[in-house]
């Protein structure tokens, strides 16, 4: 047996009839059933939430050229993922933001030892 979709009886802000099925139960279709205003309310809620877009912590109009720069951007992105709905891409993002962190210590750290070696260096050069 098949059974036929019953048309919404509401009609559009043009007049004309909606286009749309009734939903079970009753004579209109999700939008214009006047028993699920709160339901469209929640939905258009929640659509707005997965859509709005995280404010975003800072500018940046640096260009990198230090490791510095680059901590400093780093931590705009952090400050920028953790405003975002807590999600397992969320989750992703801010471990490789962690996984970036460290090595960015860690190169600044060479870098500094590496500058204190050449400065040792250079001052134990024979002079002419
Ligand atoms: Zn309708």
């Amino acid at each position: 047996m098949q059974t036929m979709a019953k048309p919404c009886k509401a009609k559009t802000k043009n007049g004309k009839r909606c286009g749309g099925y009734a939903v079970a139960g009753s004579d209109f279709c999700f939008t214009h059933d006047p028993a699920r205003a709160r339901e469209r309310a929640a939905a258009r809620k929640r659509g707005g939430m997965a859509q709005a877009i995280p404010k975003v912590a800072g500018e940046w109009t640096k260009k990198i050229e230090s490791i510095g720069d680059l901590i400093e951007l780093l931590n705009l992105v952090i400050l920028d993922t953790w405003q975002q709905e807590n999600t397992a891409a969320r989750s992703r993002a801010l471990l490789a933001a962690i996984d970036t962190g460290a090595k960015c210590l860690t190169a600044g750290e060479f870098e500094a030892r590496l500058a204190a070696l050449e400065t040792i260096l250079k001052n134990r050069e024979v002079k002419p």
